[in-house]
């Protein structure tokens, strides 16, 4: 990707790991997307329930456009579900309602990750954007310490990617303690959910790996330099 260069065969592992689960969220998805739970909720209803359980009424269940384009949004104080959660009452959608509600209520308990991660967004989208160009700056401009400051701004974002990732499971594992009640799923279906999230978590470990793998790049190529 940087260029002529073979520090590239580094990330091929997490690459792979990645298109798997990428891959292995949308069969997932797909599959459970098709059973119907039998108590007949919709995704919308769900996470309306949940919500409303942690007196979180203020915060507003929308339905959003795309494909597991679900997320909870702190700022707006709103959680989106997408189109083929929101008014579906298959075990997929319901588990990923849940996810999302997870989100909430992580925030509404004062979860210090979730607080840490929200915090770290504006950061992170300024390393993102500039820490690959004012490295390669750096590195074609002779300028050392243009990479330097590529390299850290990059860590801030591979530092996000490490702080999502217990966010993610902690989301999650609220979500399939809530639906373990049996209120909305009964227990053929809570596997299927807990399928479904698992798959889910296998993309944020696949794209953690991958911004780990591109630092220690970075730093390889920095040290060819000195
Ligand atoms: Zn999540």
């Amino acid at each position: 990707m940087l260029y002529n260069d073979p520090t590239y065969l580094l990330i091929i592992p997490a690459f792979l790991l990645a298109i798997y689960a990428q891959w292995k969220v949308s069969s997932t998805f797909a599959k459970y997307s098709q059973v119907a739970c039998s108590r007949g909720y919709t995704g919308a209803q769900v996470a309306r329930y949940i919500l409303d359980d942690y007196r979180l009424q203020s915060i507003a269940v929308e339905q959003t456009p795309g494909n597991l384009t679900d997320h909870y949004d702190p700022r707006a104080g709103k959680l989106r579900l997408s189109d083929n959660v929101y008014g579906s009452n298959s075990v997929a959608a319901i588990g990923v309602a849940a996810h999302e509600a997870g989100h909430a209520i992580q925030e509404a308990k004062g979860y210090a990750p979730i607080k840490l991660r929200n915090g770290m967004v504006p950061v992170t989208n300024l390393g993102t954007t500039l820490a690959f160009p004012l490295f390669l700056l750096g590195m074609f401009a002779g300028m050392p310490m243009f990479m330097d400051v590529g390299i850290i701004l990059f860590s801030l974002a591979v530092a996000f990617s490490v702080v999502t990732l217990p966010v993610e499971f902690n989301a999650s594992s609220r979500a399939l303690r809530v639906l373990a009640d049996g209120r909305f799923l009964n227990e053929k279906e809570l596997p299927m959910a807990k399928a479904v999230l698992s798959a889910a978590a296998l993309t944020y470990v696949a794209s953690t790996a991958m911004a780990i793998l591109n630092l220690v790049r970075l730093l390889m190529l920095r040290s060819q330099r000195d």
